[in-house]
């Protein structure tokens, strides 16, 4: 592949709950397949922090994030804020989160999640970090807190961007970026497909969301970061534009907002 068609996977989880054989193979395998630098989520508990902050310890390419998903809210307490707090100063950390609000799963009270991603959109204003946003079935509420939080005094983005037009609006609005996944390419996504036509070429990502919803034609197998090529490819087509000029833009938009950390050679 050539260099300007190298691809940032802006949002992926590597740890061993998922990936038994460990993340170097799964690490590997992405390089080979043209991705430059990976986004390591952490987060489902203090562990899984600590295992993103590690990795991106050890890999050039690796940076990580830390954070409560909506559906751990009920996990929350202030040693877990605390712990949080100082692996999000991390130097190779570049954001807070997932953090945001599951409607679809409710796996913790909604007034907990909405408490629970207060608290870290508050943090994320502490540290000076962007926040990595996960949004199910929520979409007012979602918005709603991103407003009233100021959310866009830190910036962010939308992860695995599953919404519509009008909720992309409002997020560019709020000066957030909007990142698609795998789910892109999926048949029944005309609307997600029509964000994706729509949007400037200043305010897009691409990722996998690894190991969820793998793109075409690798659906149905578990994702990984090397599947994230199927993906951008589907995007750029969608945009009229080649790959190369899909890489280069979303890698442009990854490194304004995760920062230098990101550059890697
Ligand atoms: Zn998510
Ligand atoms: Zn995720």
């Amino acid at each position: 592949m050539l260099a300007e068609n190298v691809l940032i996977d802006s949002h992926c989880h590597l740890d061993p709950n998922y990936f038994k054989e460990g993340a170097e193979p799964v690490l590997a395998r992405a390089r080979q397949s043209g991705v430059s630098a990976f986004v390591c989520i952490g987060v489902g508990g203090l562990v899984e922090a600590r295992y993103a902050c590690a990795l991106a310890a050890q890999e050039r390419d690796v940076v990580a994030t830390v954070g409560v998903h909506p559906h751990d809210a009920a996990q929350n307490d202030a040693a877990l804020e605390t712990a949080l707090t100082e692996l999000a100063a991390g130097e190779r950390v570049v954001a807070v989160g997932e953090i945001g609000l599951d409607y679809h799963y409710d796996h913790s009270p909604r007034d907990t999640q909405k408490a629970v991603f207060r608290r870290y959109l508050q943090l994320a204003r502490e540290v000076e970090k962007p926040v990595v946003i996960h949004t199910r079935n929520a979409a007012a509420d979602t918005l709603d807190i991103l407003e009233s939080e100021n959310a866009r005094d830190v910036g962010g983005v939308i992860h695995c961007f599953s919404e519509d037009l009008a909720f992309a609006r409002r997020a560019l609005d709020l000066g957030f970026v909007l990142s698609f996944s795998g789910i892109v390419t999926f048949k029944r996504a005309e609307a997600i497909q029509e964000v994706a036509r729509w949007v400037s070429a200043d305010s897009y990502l691409v990722e996998t969301d690894s190991p969820y919803l793998a793109p075409i034609p690798k659906r149905g197998k578990q994702n990984e970061p090397a599947f994230l090529l199927h993906t951008a490819a589907f995007v750029a087509e969608l945009r009229g534009q080649s790959l190369g000029q899909v890489a280069s833009e979303t890698t442009q938009n990854a490194l304004r907002l995760f920062g230098k950390q990101l550059v890697v050679g």
